[in-house]
């Protein structure tokens, strides 16, 4: 199994960062450029989900570990923010906590999609840990 972690400052700025690094690291499985786009996207959702709702938008710090073994991606986003008390819920979709009327509440619902299998494991006050798997290439 190859195995890449790296700890990124919870800023909107770093999220095209996490999204280039999962390129480069899911590259070696020879991905479609579609399988590429699909795990891209769903990186995005779940590192914005922890910059917006886990750590509200202030500091943190978003733990995140690739792995490789044979043709399965594995991609989890870890943040110790203030968590989530109903995760079937939270998963539903449309359903979002954002007063603003800016989200949509998709987020889940698009990881869900785009990825082969997505756990969240959270915990109020303790943070929130999102685990995405795909079988890549053909
Ligand atoms: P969208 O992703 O469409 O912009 P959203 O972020 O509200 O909207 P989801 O990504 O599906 O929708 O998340 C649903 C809800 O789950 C969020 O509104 C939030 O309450 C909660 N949530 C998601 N991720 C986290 C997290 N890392 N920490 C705390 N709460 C979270
Ligand atoms: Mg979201």
């Amino acid at each position: 199994m190859e195995r890449f972690r790296m700890e990124i400052e919870s800023l909107s700025k770093n999220e095209e960062l996490a999204r280039v690094v999962t390129a480069v690291f899911m590259s070696r499985l020879d991905p479609t450029l579609e399988e590429m786009d699909d795990v891209k996207t769903a990186v995005s959702e779940a590192v914005t989900n922890a910059v917006i709702h886990g750590y509200q938008e202030g500091e943190g710090i978003i733990y995140m570990e690739l792995q490789a073994e044979e043709r399965q991606l594995t991609v989890m986003v870890r943040d110790l923010g203030v968590g989530i008390a109903d995760v079937k819920r939270a998963m539903e979709p449309m359903y979002t906590t954002d007063p603003s009327g800016e989200r949509s509440g998709m987020g889940f619902s698009f990881m869900e999609a785009f990825m082969d299998q997505v756990q969240v494991e959270s915990e109020p006050g303790r943070g929130t840990l999102v685990t995405m798997r795909k079988k890549i290439g053909r």
